[in-house]
């Protein structure tokens, strides 16, 4: 069974999440504020976590960072602000996905379906397990890039978007494919993510992330990876 923690201090939220993950199998642990969420996540070991970013007693970021010190369980953040800033934040701090409020409960339903999916996914096994450039490495199999000799970290959503670029070397990987593969959504509206994440990896990887020479954006139509 699915375990999900739902981290919301609206009740009646709460109890329309409860309702509708126990009615499909999940098993649903609820936290109404962050103190009580980081007990249950490390108490529950969760599959997958639901974090509204609004919580009285703490700042929806500083839990994902909190989860994130030990764990690399997927963390759909839900929420009310519309500010993107936030949700960048979200997304840095190291959640997979966010979802403004208010949401249909089948958007949600898919979103966390896709979010577990990611991680039970079985591992790519390619016939060339290095991926050599003149700055960074990256070894598929230990799921391990390195750049001036220091390990760099990625998160698990980093890790699949790159994967998925540099078993491809030299193709145009579209957004839509991007968004399915990553995200299970197609829609192109949701490209935004793709360029919150491009940019990261681009800090962690290239020289110039302004001028990258690795990880090349084709306007419109999606990224390529040039080894
Ligand atoms: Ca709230």
């Amino acid at each position: 069974m699915t375990r999900v923690l739902v981290v919301e201090d609206d009740p009646q939220l709460v109890r329309a999440l409860v309702i509708n993950l126990q009615a499909r199998h999940y098993g649903v642990d609820a936290a109404p504020d962050g103190a009580t969420a980081l007990r249950l996540a490390a108490a529950r070991q969760p599959d997958v976590v639901l974090l509204d970013l609004g919580l009285p007693d703490m700042d929806g970021v500083d839990i994902i960072k909190g989860l994130r010190g030990w764990s690399r369980m997927p963390i759909l953040v839900l929420s009310a602000r519309q500010a993107s800033d936030e949700k960048v934040a979200a997304l840095d701090a190291g959640a997979d996905d966010y979802i403004t409020k208010p949401f249909s409960m089948d958007e949600l339903l898919a979103r966390l379906r896709a979010a577990v999916r990611r991680t039970e996914d079985a591992p790519l096994v390619p016939e060339t397990a290095l991926v050599e450039t003149a700055d960074f490495s990256i070894d598929l199999l230990a799921k391990k890039v390195v750049r001036d000799e220091r390990d760099i970290r990625l998160t698990p959503t980093e890790w699949h978007l790159l994967e998925i670029l540099v078993t491809n070397p030299g193709r145009l990987i579209t957004q839509k494919h991007l968004l399915q593969e990553v995200w299970g959504v197609s829609q192109s509206n949701k490209s935004n993510y793709l360029r919150v994440y491009m940019a990261q990896l681009r800090r962690k990887l290239e020289t110039d992330p302004a001028h990258p020479r690795y990880l090349i954006t084709e306007p419109g139509m999606g990224y390529r990876f040039e080894g």
